[in-house]
């Protein structure tokens, strides 16, 4: 989110990435051609049925099969996100994940919730953690959130937002730092991503941005260690309902 205005990406600009709808119809036409296409190679025995079965979802514009509820990380609750706030995908498949953006709503846990539900925000994060340690998911990782103000950005990371304001360090609490700690090991160990400050970085330090989060007070220092130590105390685990 922004530091002064309250929202998070909507008024940084070049706006969101990504244009909603028409992606979405070009997508639609591309996927029901690329079905057509696999059908015809079934029948030519090219691909085993039970392999068609198992990998379909990895033919190029067709998407994984998704379920209400389901979320990413196993300790997270699911409210989802206005879809005007994110554009569908399929990552790590057609994006590879190589960051993790922190933010600060500028404001309350509810107020970034209701927000990333109005579509006229025109801007979400994946994640809410709040200062009592509570994550919410809002948006799939598959899915593209706009969230960093900067298309490549936003299409290559996972946003979390964290509730409370830059300038107040006692909104950071040790809850926090250690939920999004934990957060942030699973999302890095289910794609890969180094734990450094290269790769987990803050939403002041995306090109092109007006936007400070999460300020000085956040304790980058404190934040990777527990990030470290949290990828060490266990595997990180598939998709779960919540
Ligand atoms: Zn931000």
């Amino acid at each position: 989110m922004g530091a002064k205005q309250g929202s998070t990406s909507g008024s940084t600009p070049g706006g969101p990435a990504g244009g909603g709808s028409a992606d979405g119809d070009r997508r639609i036409g591309r996927r029901a051609l690329i079905v057509g296409g696999a059908a015809a190679a079934v029948g030519t025995g090219v691909l085993a049925r039970d392999e068609l079965s198992r990998l379909w979802w990895r033919i190029p514009g067709v998407e994984r099969p998704r379920e209400d509820g389901v979320v990413d990380y196993a300790g997270a609750r699911w409210v989802a996100a206005s879809d005007a706030n994110w554009r569908r995908a399929d990552r790590p498949d057609d994006f590879g994940i190589d960051m993790v953006i922190v933010h600060v709503t500028q404001g309350s846990f509810d107020s970034a919730v209701r927000a990333f539900q109005d579509p006229g925000h025109k801007a979400a994060a994946h994640y809410i953690v709040g200062q009592d340690g509570r994550v919410t998911q809002m948006i799939r990782e598959l899915d593209v959130a706009y969230h960093a103000g900067n298309r490549d950005y936003n299409e290559r990371s996972v946003g979390i937002e964290h509730a409370g304001f830059v300038d107040r360090p006692q909104d950071f609490t040790d809850a926090m730092y250690a939920a999004s700690a934990r957060l942030t090991a699973g999302i890095c160990a289910r794609y890969g991503i180094p734990v450094d400050r290269k790769h987990i970085l803050g939403h002041v330090e995306v090109p092109g941005t007006d936007h400070t989060d999460p300020g000085p007070h956040w304790d980058w220092d404190r934040y990777l260690e527990l990030v470290r130590r949290a990828a060490t105390s266990g595997p990180s685990k598939p998709p779960t309902k919540a």
